[in-house]
C-alpha cells in the first residue's frame, strides 16, 4: 500500500467538531437557527475562526464576510474546498456545515502529515447560502456577481436590510464588492454535501459523484376569473380560479413526460387564493412553479410547454393567466477531471460510488463560473434536510471525508 492511501483524517476530531458547531444556534425544538448574519450566525463564525488559527491555517474574512483559511503558497491559485455554515430555521446538523467541517479536517490533516503539494489549500465558508438575504450571497461576491443596489436593497422577511445586519455583526455590507476573485486565484473547488434527497441511501452507497447541478425557473403565476355567490352562480357559469389550477396541476407529469427528461421536477409549492372566503367563487389564484432539470434546452423547452398549457387552460375555462419570472438558474456541469478524482479517490478508500445530479443549489454552482467544480455528496437519512431529522450515518462521514482529502491531493497536484 501506498502512502497515499494510508492517508486518512482524524475522524475523532471531525466528530467533535460536529457535535460542537451542532450546539450553537440549537433550540428546544432541536432545530438549529443560526440564519446569516444573526447572533448565532455570529458565534458559529467566531467558532470557526478560532478553529481555522488552531489549525495552524492562515485566516482571513474577506468583504462579504465569507471566512477563508489558507494551507500553502498564496502567490499560485488555490484549490477551494468549503460550503456553509449557516442555516435555515429550525435546521439539521449537517446542511453545508459537514462541508466546511471536513475541508477543515482536510487541510488540517495535510498540515499535520506534511504532505507536498504544487497547489496551496484554500478554505472557505460562504455567506448567507440558506438565502436570509436572498441566498448565495458569499458566493456571488466571491465570483464578482454582486451590485450595491442588491446589497441597498436586500432584507429578510421581517423587513430588516442586509446592511443593518452585516453592521450588527461588525461588517460593512457595500465591502461584498471587494470580496471578488480574480478568476485566476481560483484553480478549482470542491464541495462536500448532503445529498438531502433519498437516492444515496435508498441505494445504501456511500458516496454520490455529483455529474450535475440543476437550474432552475421559478414563476409566481396568476389565473383570473371572477368572484361570485357560491350559491347563486350556476356551475356552468362560472369563472373558477381554482379550478383551472387544478387542471393545470394535473397536466404537470404530462407536461414533464413530453418535454422534459427523467431529470425533470416541477412543484408547486405555494397557493394564495382569493378572495378567499367558503361562500365565494375563487375568483383569483396565484401560485409557484418550480421547475428543474439538468439541461438548458431542456428547461426552455418546459418553460414552452407550460406556457402553452396554461393558455390553453386560461382559454377552455374563461380565465386570465399572467406570470412573474422569480428566478433563472442555468444548469451547471461539474467538471469531468475532478469527477474522475472523485473516483480514483473512492477506489483508494475502497467506497462505492453513484453517480447523480445535484437536485438543490450549492455554493458550487456559483464558483462554476469562474473555475471548474466538483461535488461529493453522502447519503442523507431517508432523503431528510431542512430539518431536525436530518441525519448522516458517522461511518459515511468518515469515508465522505477521506474521499474529499484523496480527491483535494490530486487537486493540488500538477
Ligand atoms: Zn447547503
Amino acid at each position: 500500500m501506498s502512502v497515499a492511501t494510508e492517508l486518512k483524517i482524524n475522524f475523532e476530531r471531525l466528530r467533535n467538531n460536529i457535535d460542537e458547531i451542532s450546539q450553537i444556534g440549537r433550540s428546544q425544538d432541536h432545530g438549529i437557527y443560526r440564519q446569516a448574519f444573526t447572533e448565532n450566525d455570529l458565534q458559529a463564525r467566531n467558532w470557526l475562526s478560532e478553529k481555522i488559527k488552531a489549525a495552524g491555517l492562515e485566516l482571513e474574512v474577506d468583504g462579504a464576510a465569507n471566512i477563508h483559511g489558507y494551507l500553502g503558497d498564496r502567490e499560485k491559485p488555490s484549490v477551494v474546498v468549503g460550503s456553509h455554515i449557516d442555516s435555515v430555521p429550525a435546521a439539521g446538523p449537517l446542511d453545508g456545515t459537514l462541508g466546511v467541517l471536513t475541508g477543515l479536517e482536510c487541510l488540517q490533516r495535510l498540515k499535520e502529515e506534511g504532505v507536498s503539494l504544487d497547489y496551496p489549500l484554500e478554505l472557505v465558508s460562504f455567506s448567507d447560502e440558506e438565502g436570509r438575504f436572498g441566498g448565495l450571497l458569499g458566493s456571488q461576491s466571491f465570483v464578482g456577481d454582486i451590485n450595491p443596489q442588491r446589497i441597498h436593497q436586500s432584507r429578510d422577511l421581517n423587513g430588516v436590510s442586509l446592511t443593518d445586519a452585516m453592521k450588527a455583526c461588525g461588517y460593512d455590507a457595500i465591502r461584498a464588492l471587494d470580496a471578488r476573485r480574480n478568476p485566476r486565484s481560483v484553480r478549482s473547488y470542491l464541495e462536500l454535501h448532503i445529498e438531502q434527497g433519498p437516492v444515496l441511501d435508498s441505494l445504501d452507497i456511500p458516496i454520490g459523484v455529483v455529474s450535475h447541478i440543476t437550474g432552475l425557473f421559478k414563476w409566481s403565476i396568476r389565473l383570473i376569473g371572477r368572484p361570485d355567490h357560491a350559491g347563486t352562480t350556476p356551475m356552468h357559469m362560472r369563472a373558477d380560479a381554482l379550478a383551472g389550477l387544478a387542471e393545470f396541476s394535473m397536466e404537470i407529469p404530462r407536461v414533464l413526460e413530453e418535454n422534459g427528461t427523467d431529470r425533470s421536477v416541477a412543484t408547486i409549492g405555494k397557493v394564495d387564493l382569493f378572495p378567499g372566503t367558503a361562500n365565494t367563487v375563487p375568483g383569483q389564484v396565484e401560485f409557484s412553479l418550480d421547475c428543474r432539470d439538468t439541461d438548458a434546452k431542456i428547461l426552455q423547452d418546459l418553460m414552452d410547454a407550460f406556457r402553452r398549457a396554461l393558455s390553453a387552460i386560461a382559454r377552455r375555462r374563461d380565465l386570465m393567466f399572467e406570470f412573474d419570472v422569480l428566478s433563472e438558474v442555468d444548469p451547471v456541469a461539474c467538471d469531468d477531471s475532478i469527477q474522475r478524482m472523485i473516483q480514483s479517490a473512492s477506489e483508494a478508500v475502497s467506497a462505492q460510488t453513484h453517480v447523480m445530479p445535484s437536485g438543490a443549489a450549492h455554493d458550487a454552482q456559483i464558483v462554476a463560473r469562474i473555475a471548474p467544480v466538483g461535488m461529493i455528496f453522502v447519503p442523507s437519512k431517508a432523503g431528510r434536510s431542512h430539518s431536525s431529522a436530518e441525519w448522516t450515518d458517522w461511518e459515511d462521514i468518515e469515508t465522505g471525508a477521506n474521499v474529499a482529502l484523496h480527491t483535494l491531493v490530486q487537486m493540488a497536484r500538477d
